[in-house]
């Protein structure tokens, strides 16, 4: 068996040792004839795998007994809805910063359900930036400040957590959650699909300040009510068991990796080598703004579009794969979440060498 080495953007690649353990537990987790995927989900042991699973990631994320932590289905695209139904509350208002296709998309969905404001855009520059707070447009009795701290598309991240006052602060935080320290304090509502840094997809975790929980309008859909989903343990329906429970493995794998910390150290690491190695080559180029370039998501062009095809088929031929861009940005975009070893970005930069020697 060979493992390449995958790219991809989400679903993204996990941790070998996580892959490798649900493999031994797929027919009989540990003596109960069954796999995690058989069991009731009123089990004993489904419920201890879903409260171990939560309490690691507590302690990863340092997540106070102030907040809530909800393991919801359908993405994070779902909740560009489920958010404002909870949060808008009476006031209907919130803002929303653009930095790029994922906050689009955020905007638009709220924008059927109230006032939003877009408080500053970076769409001007190609989303190669993030504009500086001191130029945000917010209001003061908005019900949130929404933003995306990493746009996996375009490769752009936050280095900075906006001040947002009294104003609950809410992030996507899909591809970045759990890449490096956070201080969960000063969100209201935090949430990530899990299928880049967590998981398997379908899955959204979910970390909510719970002042903010019991605010949902009336007519909002009962699986998509935080108040309820938090009172019944994300278990008001069937839960989505099996992405949760390898959500769970993958936490303890971190934990065995030092942590969120020592993760960070390692992915400062990559990226920057990632992103020295295309600064330092001619043949390659990455558009973002050097202070907000991704950790997680590396964008990068050749020198010549038409030898893209040719790139891509020698990468695969590597076992380097899904290394195409997004089909709104074109060009390349290397994913170096969690799981990806740094042999893996060595890998990369090792290939994109060659390929630049060769058709330089
Ligand atoms: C992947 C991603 C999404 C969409 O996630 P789904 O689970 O496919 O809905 C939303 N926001 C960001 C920042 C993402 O990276």
């Amino acid at each position: 068996m060979s493992r390449a080495y995958n790219f991809c953007a989400g679903p993204a690649t996990l941790p070998e040792p996580v892959l490798r353990q649900a493999r031994e537990e797929m027919l009989d987790w540990r003596g109960t004839g069954m796999s995690v995927m058989e069991m009731s989900h009123r089990s004993d042991e489904f419920v201890e795998i879903a409260e171990t699973a939560e309490q690691d990631l507590r302690e990863l994320a340092g997540i106070s007994d102030d907040y809530a932590v909800l393991f919801m289905q359908g993405g994070a695209s779902s909740q560009f809805a489920t958010i404002p139904l909870n949060l808008l509350g009476d006031n209907g208002r919130a803002d929303y910063v653009n930095t790029g296709i994922w906050s689009k998309k955020a905007i638009a969905e709220a924008s059927r359900y109230g006032d939003i404001n877009v408080a500053a855009s970076s769409e001007d520059s190609g989303f190669t930036t993030v504009p500086l707070q001191e130029t945000w447009n917010t209001r003061s009795d908005a019900a949130y400040l929404h933003y995306t701290p990493n746009e996996t598309i375009g490769g752009l991240e936050y280095d900075f957590i906006p001040e947002s006052g009294h104003v609950p602060l809410v992030a996507d935080m899909s591809s970045t959650m759990l890449s490096r320290p956070l201080d969960v304090s000063k969100f209201g509502l935090i949430y990530a699909g899990a299928q880049k840094n967590i998981g398997p997809s379908g899955l959204v975790v979910l970390i909510i300040r719970k002042d903010l929980l019991g605010k949902a309008r009336a007519e909002t859909p009962t699986m998509m009510n935080y108040q309820v989903i938090a009172d019944n343990g994300s278990m008001y329906n069937t839960p989505a068991t099996y992405s949760w429970y390898l959500a769970g493995l993958v936490f303890k794998w971190l934990q065995e990796q030092g942590g969120v910390e020592a993760i960070a150290e390692i992915n400062r690491r990559k990226a920057t080598k990632l992103y020295g190695f295309i600064d330092d080559n001619d043949f390659y180029a990455n558009p973002i703004d050097p202070r907000f370039r991704s950790w997680m998501n590396v964008p990068f062009t050749l020198a010549d579009d038409a030898l893209n095809s040719a790139f891509l088929k020698g990468a695969d031929e590597r076992g380097l794969l899904n290394l195409k861009g997004h089909r709104s940005v074109g060009g390349m975009r290397a994913s170096i979440y969690n799981a990806m070893p740094e042999a893996g970005v060595d890998a990369l930069i090792d290939y994109m060498a060659g390929f630049a020697k060769e058709h330089g």
